[in-house]
């Protein structure tokens, strides 16, 4: 396991854009744009998810917990030791408990949510010292961007 961890790079800008990219998929199925992508050790995208709550009728349907899922098919491991996971919105409490179960070293999200954000807004899930892991969080990566996507979706659906 890393015990130090580089800041914020041109790397991270590179993950961020894809995990963009992943989120504009969502629109096509009318779920909320969020996007990620898991980064394993050596840099490699491993996976990829976007939100599918809608397409899938499933409320844990989030992008990050289908990346998350799709990266330990990928090991054949559920323990994602020394990967990055980048999202393009703060982790909600429940995906920030499933990157804690799978060990994820390191978060870097876009935009915060200020209404059920887990990685440092309303909760702090992922730095909790009363738990078992804790980990690296990189927030703001492209965060206009992402807020952009999030608040033209959402004036599409006042307009009706
Ligand atoms: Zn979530």
């Amino acid at each position: 396991m890393p015990t130090s961890l580089p800041p914020a790079s041109p790397e991270h800008d590179g993950w961020m854009i894809e995990a963009l990219a992943e989120a504009r998929q969502a629109l096509l199925t009318a779920d909320v744009p969020v996007g990620a992508v898991v980064v394993g050790a050596n840099g490699e995208v491993l996976a990829r998810g976007h939100n599918e709550r809608e397409l899938l009728r499933d409320p844990t349907a989030h992008a990050e917990i289908i990346a998350l899922r799709r990266a330990a098919a990928l090991l054949g491991d559920w323990q994602l030791a020394g990967s990055t996971l980048v999202v393009t919105l703060e982790p909600c409490v429940m995906c920030a408990g499933a990157i804690l179960a799978a060990r994820v070293a390191r978060v870097v999200f876009g935009a915060w949510d200020d209404k059920a954000g887990a990685a440092g807004s309303v909760y702090d899930v992922l730095r909790d010292r009363r738990l078992n892991h804790r980990v690296e969080v990189l927030a703001g990566v492209r965060a206009d961007e992402s807020s952009e996507l999030l608040s033209g979706f959402f004036r599409g659906y006042s307009q009706g």
